[in-house]
């Protein structure tokens, strides 16, 4: 290809003489306010936040880096403390699991929380790091500054179906990795000040490979396991923790629209006064002065039979959570005109999470 350059010079044009040499075209100025730059190509300049960001995300973070502030809680097995970050102020909260642990348990916890680590999702309190610190294992988590909704009443349905959509989206997101939680309850629900509800506490939570058997170890409170976990005998000594997870959901959703723990008896009851109230008595349900769509939501998580109860992305997609997702308020005490008949029948089976 051609340059662009001004014609060579001839012969005729090089001897021409200028016929008025005092006038000379001005060039051309530019004026730097008017001036546009190109845009650059892309790569050469990254934007400084997005690559902090980015940075920040795979630095890890260094233990003795961090100050505590304050013990948020403990529970059964650790104590959480807020902390913060030196160099960047930003906070976090450190899980301390109790115990100093035989080395097998320790690695094996320490390899569990590894792929936890991996977990990514705006519903799910994100797992920063972990440190074998004297024997001592200690998580690096998410903070949530509005603490768990242990405790919490709401009876406004299109705020609940919000919350609910989002464990909800946790949930799908864990059963679509193959991730059981194994202790969904109100005090592994957390809330930040941008109204964002994530889900916590994998202490009890186990990473299941397809081949793996299905879990059947107890821990953690029995008050909102299902049925099936509590007594093997009812589903024919098979565990599905993956409709176990739906079950704790239902539970405690409707102890947040009920204010209270749903059986009848205390949730803080003896071992045995929960397992007849849970295994022994038909499941609890929402009161009639809620709307067809929560009965019937409740209803699909708290079926007996865990083959009925529906998967996270079916409940998804129920009129309960999808109508106060578009902003259309939901239907006050028996006014679920529209919501699908099908959803007054038995829930369907459930297809198994990997086709979900
Ligand atoms: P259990 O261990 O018996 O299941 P628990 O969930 O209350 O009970 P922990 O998980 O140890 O016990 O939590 C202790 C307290 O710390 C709870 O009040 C919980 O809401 C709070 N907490 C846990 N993780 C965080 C976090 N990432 N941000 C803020 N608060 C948290
Ligand atoms: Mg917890």
């Amino acid at each position: 290809m051609k340059s662009a350059q001004p014609p060579p010079p001839t012969a005729a044009n090089r001897q021409r003489p200028r016929r008025r040499p005092d006038l000379t075209l001005p060039l051309p100025q530019r004026d730097p306010a008017i001036a546009v730059p190109l845009p650059l190509p892309p790569n050469s300049a990254p934007s400084s936040t997005t690559a902090a960001s980015a940075a920040a995300a795979i630095q890890p973070i260094n233990f003795s880096e961090l100050d505590r502030i304050n013990r948020i809680g403990s529970g059964s097995g650790g104590t959480v403390y807020k902390v913060a970050h030196r160099p960047t102020g930003k906070l976090y909260a450190l899980k301390v699991i109790y115990g100093n642990h035989e080395e097998s348990v320790r690695r094996q916890i320490c390899r569990e929380i590894e792929i936890l680590r991996d977990v990514d999702n705006l519903n799910v309190v994100k797992c920063h790091d972990m440190y074998d610190h004297a024997g001592e294992i200690q998580v690096l988590l998410e903070y949530m500054d509005r603490g768990s909704l242990e405790g919490i009443h709401i009876t406004n349905e299109a705020a609940l179906a919000d919350l609910t959509r989002q464990i909800l989206s946790g949930i799908h997101y864990l059963h679509r990795k193959r991730i059981v939680h194994r202790d969904i309850k109100p005090s592994n629900l957390l809330v930040n000040s941008r109204k964002q509800v994530k889900i916590a506490d994998f202490g009890v939570s186990r990473v299941l490979a397809q081949t793996m058997d299905p879990c059947n170890s107890s821990v953690g409170t029995i008050a909102y396991m299902s049925p099936e976990r509590i007594n093997t005998d009812l589903n024919q000594g098979r565990y599905d923790g993956y409709a176990g997870d739906i079950w704790s959901l239902g539970v405690s959703i409707l102890e947040f629209y009920m204010g209270r723990f749903p059986f009848a008896v205390s949730r803080g009851g003896d071992w045995a006064s929960l397992m007849c109230a849970i295994c022994m008595s038909q499941p609890p349900e929402a009161p009639p002065t809620a709307s067809r769509q929560f009965r019937e939501f409740i209803s699909c998580c708290l079926q007996r039979d865990p083959h009925r109860r529906w998967t996270a992305n079916q409940l998804l997609r129920h009129p309960f959570v999808v109508q106060t997702n578009n902003g259309t308020p939901p239907n006050g005490s028996g006014g679920g005109s529209q919501v699908n008949q099908a959803h007054q029948l038995l829930p369907p089976p459930r297809p198994h999470p990997s086709s979900a």
